[in-house]
């Protein structure tokens, strides 16, 4: 089974999607990693849908992704006296230490760290940003703030600091047990919530040791100011759209979309687009205009994924989401100024084997129209680096581990085969050849280029490429 496009398709798991027919229905229907979000899910529940996910990958012999994204700090306020209060504006609010329930005067604010951190000037944000506070003075255990637009504030509403970097780390005691028992259950990606600072990506990394990719989601102008950073750590990228468009001006985030995107193609590190593609999906069968234009534009950027949330999750039509998706794909990646696009925006080779390799791979692929690209890869970095060409012709990964498969399911144009390794240069070839063709790339009589790093097995020695036809005695055993 293979699929007709190249961006890869994320789909949040949820109500709406926890049977295991249903998951298999949204793979079928082009999803190619699953997203498990433990701000809802337990841990309990996380290993249930591993194993179902696990158990789908088994029955299509392919590789499936599953990204664990972790709640991450979201600072909460504490409760009021009668429930709920409401703000009028140039009212003077205080959020303090003192844990007694709050009202239309002060309320509690059970994150000590944050008072330090905040200056007068500040900006406060509360329910998704839907009440708006400046501070105007500060102490060790109060923010005094001036109401700006009002609002109802209810029990535990979330509370954010667009302008203070609040010096705690991006892994809160849930996110550290959640992290490790999803580690446990051997899942792909781990998504980082609400990151400030490089150091919060190297912080997960000590943790999870190579065992899962550390996924960094940009929703907070603390890690735009610093994405540079933050993209020489990470090893994928989040544009969080839905938090950031509360941190920030909404108009600013299709700017930064693209910033971040070219960020993505540049270093090659894979970039998910995320948040209200096709919203309206939640409840209608069919998306609006400007939904299907979303995707689209995230697609021409050359973004390696889109991203379901509550489409997939809770919505009415999960599967109908993924297969309007998978369409919106297909579509756009065959219009004439999708290849356009993609070459302009093309980074220069790293001054690196591997890089230089790859844009060598793509451009014989190219000139002589060849049928596959075809990479023995080990750690999944060789198939990245092409893929970091976003090259005309196929891409296909060879590789002995199952883990590098199923991270490889992230990136774009990569269709991941996991098969013995290569025992000499003849059998990689001749292999290579028959898993072209029985997966649907090559025909006898056309021919695929190889690339590899010889001796096989060695992390970070491609040195190989090879231009091999594919016979007429491919079909039969791979
Ligand atoms: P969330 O992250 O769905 O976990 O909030 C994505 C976003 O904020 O866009
Ligand atoms: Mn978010």
């Amino acid at each position: 089974m293979r699929r007709l496009r190249r961006t890869k398709i994320v789909a949040t798991l949820g109500p709406a999607s926890s049977a295991v027919t249903t998951i298999a229905h949204l793979f079928e229907a082009g999803a190619d990693v699953f997203r498990i979000n433990m701000s809802h899910t337990s841990q309990a529940r996380m290993r249930e849908l591993v194993e179902m996910i696990r158990a789908i990958e088994t029955k299509h012999a392919r590789p499936i992704g599953i990204l664990v994204d972790l709640q991450g700090p979201k600072l909460r306020l504490g409760t009021f006296a009668g429930g709920a209060v409401t703000l009028s504006p140039a009212e003077t609010f205080t959020l303090d230490a003192d844990p007694a329930p709050g009202d239309a005067t002060r309320v509690h604010l059970p994150h000590p760290e944050i008072f330090a951190a905040v200056k007068p000037g500040d900006t406060l944000l509360l329910d998704d940003g839907k009440v708006r506070l400046t501070a105007v003075e500060t102490a060790p255990a109060r923010i005094v703030t001036r109401v700006e637009v009002n609002g109802k504030l209810s029990d535990r509403k979330g509370v954010s600091f667009p302008d203070s970097t609040i010096p705690f780390s991006a892994l809160a005691e849930k996110d550290r047990s959640d992290l490790d028992a999803a580690l446990q259950a051997g899942i792909d990606w781990v998504a980082l919530s609400f990151i400030q600072r490089p150091e919060d990506i190297a912080e997960a990394k000590k943790i999870t040791r190579g065992r899962a990719g550390v996924m960094a989601k940009i929703e907070k102008p603390q890690a735009i100011a610093r994405l540079d950073e933050i993209m020489d750590l990470t090893d994928a990228l989040m544009v969080a759209r839905g938090d950031l468009g509360v941190e920030m001006p909404l108009e600013k985030v299709p700017g930064l979309q693209k910033q971040m995107t070219r960020a993505g193609r540049y270093t090659g590190k894979p970039v998910v687009v995320a948040t209200q593609m096709l919203e309206s999906m939640i409840s209608s069968p069919v998306p609006t205009r400007a939904e299907v234009s979303d995707v689209a534009t995230a697609i021409f950027d050359g973004a390696d994924a889109v991203m379901l949330s509550a489409e997939s999750a809770a919505g009415q039509y999960p599967i109908e989401a993924v297969a309007t998706m998978n369409r919106i794909a297909e579509e756009v990646e065959s219009d004439p100024n999708y290849r356009t696009i993609l070459q302009a925006q093309r980074g220069e080779p790293e001054a690196t084997g591997a890089d230089a390799i790859a844009a060598a791979s793509r451009q014989i692929a190219e000139t002589l129209d060849l049928s596959a690209i075809v990479c023995w890869t080990s750690s999944g970095s060789t198939a990245t680096r092409v893929a970091r060409e976003r090259p005309q012709p196929p891409i296909v990964a060879i590789s002995p581990k199952l883990s590098t498969g199923r991270r490889l399911s992230l990136v774009w144009g990569v269709h991941c085969v996991v098969a013995e390794d290569a025992h000499d240069q003849d059998d990689m070839v001749d292999r290579a050849c028959r898993i072209a063709f029985r997966d649907g790339f090559s025909n006898p009589g056309q021919r695929v280029i190889i690339v590899a790093g010889v001796p096989l097995g060695t992390p970070g020695a491609t040195n190989m490429v090879r231009i091999a036809f594919v016979g007429s005695d491919v079909m039969g055993d791979v």
